[in-house]
This record gives C-alpha cells, sequence and structure tokens, in this order.
C-alpha cells in the first residue's frame, strides 16, 4: 500500500466553521495518518477556497450554487484538482461515499440532518458535533448509525468526556447494566457569559455580548445557545439519546473554569471525570483516533496555574431553558424536534435584532405548549415536526414585534 492508501480519508461538513477549523488544524498536526477527502461549507468562498488550496481535497461542496460557481472559478485558475460541486444533495453524497472513512459533522443546526444521517447509514467513523441532528432525529439516527455498521464519536465536549469515562465496548457502544455499576451522569455547564446576571439584566444584552463566551471561540448560534443555557438543554438531550439514560440520572453542574468537562458516578463511591483545557482540539483528536491518542496541539492543564475549580447549582429562574430540555428529553417524539426548532428560529431573530434574549425560552416555551407531542417513526415525520414548529415560532416572534 503506498502511503497515501493509508492514510485515513477525512469528510468534514462544516470545514469553515469553528469546529471544521480545529478539525483542519488536528489533521495538518498529524498527516502521516490522515488525508482530506472532502470539505464543504454554505457560502463562504474564501476561506473554502483557502483550505482548498491547502488541503487538496477531492471534493469541495458548496451549499450556494452561485458560491459553488465562484470557488470552481478561483480553484481552476490556481489549476487544483479539487472538484466543486453544490446543492445539499452533494452534502449527502460526500458523507456516504465510499473512499470516505471518516465524517467530521460540524454544520450548525437541523441544516446538518440528512447529512449527518447519510454518513450513519453509510456506516462511516461519525465525529458528531452537530448535535442539533441528534436532538432531531433521537433513535432513528442511532438505529441507522446501528443498522449501517458506523462508529459513533461524540465531539461535544461534554459528551466526549462522558465517553472516555463510562465502559464503552469495542464498537463504541455504553451497554447500561447493573455489573457497569453506573448511577447517573453530570454533565458540566460553564453558564456563559451571563452567569450571575438578574433576569432584569439579561433583558437588554446585545448578540456581541450573547456571542462573548468567557471560556470558548465557538459559532455564533452555539455561544447564544451556551448564553441561554439552550445549549446544555440540547446536551442534556443528546446524552439520553447517546448513551441511553433516562433524564432522572442526568444532571446537569455549573462549573465557571470548564475545566472539567464531565463526569460519571458510580455505585461504589467512584466519580470518573474528564479534564482538560477548554479547546475543541482535545475531543477532535480524541474522536479522530480513537481508540488511541495523538498530538491534538493542547497544551497540558496547569492545575497550579488555575488554583480553584468552582461548582454550583443551575439558576432555573434566570435560565428556563434547561427546563425545557429535561421535559423534552422526558417527553421524547417531537418534542425535541419542536424545542430544537424554536430555539433555532428564536436565535436567529435574536442575532437579527427582533427579539430579546429574555424572550428566547419564552418563544421556546410556547410553542411546545402549543404542539401536540407526537412519536415519529421516519425522518420525513421529523422533518414535518421541524418544518411546523420553525412556521410557529417565527409566527410567535411576529406577533411579539406587532
Ligand atoms: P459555525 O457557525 O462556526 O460553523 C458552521 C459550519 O456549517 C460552517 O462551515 C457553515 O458554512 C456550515 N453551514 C451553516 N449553515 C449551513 C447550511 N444551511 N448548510 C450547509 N452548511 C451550513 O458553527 P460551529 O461553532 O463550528 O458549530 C458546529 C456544530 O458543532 C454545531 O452543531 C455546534 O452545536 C457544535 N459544537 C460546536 C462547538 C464549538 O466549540 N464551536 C462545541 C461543541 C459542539
Ligand atoms: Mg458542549
Amino acid at each position: 500500500m503506498t502511503d497515501t492508501q493509508s492514510r485515513q480519508q477525512i469528510t468534514i461538513l462544516g470545514s469553515t466553521g469553528s469546529i471544521g477549523v480545529n478539525t483542519l488544524k488536528v489533521v495538518a498536526a498529524n498527516p502521516e495518518d490522515y488525508e482530506v477527502f472532502a470539505l464543504s461549507a454554505r457560502s463562504q468562498v474564501d476561506v473554502l477556497f483557502q483550505q482548498c488550496m491547502e488541503f487538496r481535497p477531492r471534493l469541495a461542496v458548496m451549499v450556494d450554487a452561485a458560491a459553488a460557481r465562484e470557488l470552481s472559478n478561483k480553484l481552476q485558475a490556481e489549476g487544483s484538482n479539487t472538484r466543486v460541486m453544490s446543492g445539499t444533495a452533494a452534502l449527502q453524497e460526500i458523507a456516504a461515499h465510499e473512499s470516505c472513512d471518516i465524517v467530521m459533522a460540524a454544520i450548525v443546526g437541523g441544516a446538518g440532518l440528512l447529512s449527518s444521517l447519510a454518513a450513519a447509514r453509510a456506516g462511516k467513523r461519525i465525529l458528531l458535533a452537530n448535535k442539533e441532528a441528534l436532538v432531531m432525529a433521537g433513535d432513528l439516527f442511532m438505529q441507522a448509525v446501528a443498522e449501517g455498521g458506523a462508529l459513533l464519536l461524540p465531539i461535544d465536549s461534554e459528551h466526549n468526556a462522558i465517553f472516555q469515562c463510562l465502559p464503552i465496548d469495542s464498537r463504541g457502544r455504553f451497554a447500561d447494566t447493573p455489573e457497569q455499576g453506573v448511577e447517573k451522569i453530570v454533565l458540566t455547564a460553564s453558564g456563559g457569559p451571563f452567569l450571575g446576571k438578574s433576569p432584569d439584566q439579561l433583558k437588554q444584552v446585545t448578540p456581541a455580548q450573547a456571542c462573548a463566551h468567557p471560556n470558548w471561540a465557538m459559532g455564533r448560534k452555539i455561544s447564544v445557545d451556551s448564553a441561554t443555557l439552550m445549549n446544555k438543554a440540547l446536551e442534556f438531550i443528546e446524552a439520553s439519546i447517546l448513551f441511553s439514560l433516562p433524564a432522572s440520572r442526568i444532571e446537569v453542574l455549573i462549573h465557571p473554569e470548564s475545566i472539567v468537562h464531565s463526569m460519571v458516578y458510580y455505585s461504589d463511591g467512584s466519580v470518573l471525570a474528564q479534564l482538560g483545557n477548554p479547546d475543541m482540539c482535545t475531543p477532535i483528536a480524541y474522536g479522530l483516533a480513537w481508540p488511541q491518542r495523538i498530538d491534538s496541539g493542547v497544551a497540558a492543564l496547569d492545575l497550579q496555574g488555575i488554583g480553584r475549580l468552582n461548582f454550583a447549582d443551575v439558576d432555573k429562574t434566570c435560565f428556563p431553558g434547561l427546563e425545557l430540555g429535561k421535559q423534552a428529553a422526558q417527553n421524547r417524539g417531537t418534542a425535541p424536534v419542536i424545542l430544537n426548532a424554536a430555539n433555532e428560529a428564536a436565535v436567529a431573530a435574536f442575532l437579527a435584532g427582533t427579539l430579546s434574549f429574555n424572550e428566547i425560552p419564552v418563544i421556546i416555551g410556547d410553542t411546545l405548549n402549543r404542539l401536540e407531542v407526537r412519536s415519529v417513526s421516519d425522518i420525513e415525520e421529523v422533518l414535518e415536526a421541524d418544518s411546523e414548529a420553525r412556521k410557529l415560532a417565527e409566527k410567535l416572534i411576529n406577533s411579539r414585534n406587532s
């Protein structure tokens, strides 16, 4: 085998985003093990062009057709061999392509559902950052992973930490038996930029303040989710699906330093936690190499320098979104789909300046109250519930403004 053939071929869905860029950093640090097969973005031509020049993928997808033409012209002018495709179906094509081994699912929001699912059905090693896909599809996603023979590795730092602390089998799965002694899992939450603020202070916050996370540099949508704690609501649902645990065995603890990424409590009094600097390159490297470990480029943890780690309960009055997530995790069916869709609509409105910060959970709660929770048996039903909830949430947002 030549050197090229022995390298793992990776597709990055959402390569121009925060997770996508970090994934390319880890790939660049391990050139003998990984090679970029395909890259994708919605419409950021310049960043994708630079990435194509540096990593020379076989394929590149720009969802936007005009952006795809522009990228193609620029690459041709440079003599590049990268073939450019456009449209959402092309995302599924690069996710399921027979020449690809690993798929980093790093598109933000429900827009990543079908391509993440395509990777599951095609039996890939899936590095799942796109938590919204799992929240929406729930057990259908896990079923697709099992039927497709895929390996699902959580990239969300909390779930990656729990994956590292649970007794996971050689196929990446956790079977909850009494002998394993797992009592509960605890997701840590930084509390975001507004930790300790009063509900009144939250009325006036701006998108720029909400996006200035104290510990993590992330995309705008997840930054707002972290500020409302809706990110933890989504992660609560994500954990219950990934590890097949009931809501009663999942807890959330505020930990402002973001050093302990999450923990597993065992029946003998042991608590296993995973610690590290808040840098997504660690979970990305873990997902790429599991069950081995590779260089992530992340600095060693300096606990003496940090000195003190703090933990506290969640303030439910200021951050009502988390309770909505817990309820949706319990109710399942279309409840998580509705919660996610309403949140996406509300965050978009907040970022566009047409909804105030403290109204985000109100819109989500109202949308959940007005729609009946149904069970789902296929992805079409998930997509229908998603579209219905988005429309209702947008209507509720507009009626608040008129
Ligand atoms: P981002 O906004 O920085 O990047 C999003 C990427 O998705 C971009 O490449 C963009 O071009 C692409 N994209 C956006 N809309 C699209 C669409 N409609 N169709 C196709 N592609 C589209 O987001 P991010 O912060 O990198 O987050 C990506 C995912 O990872 C999210 O689900 C987020 O919750 C999750 N995540 C992120 C972090 C983090 O540190 N950033 C941590 C944990 C989990
Ligand atoms: Mg997280």
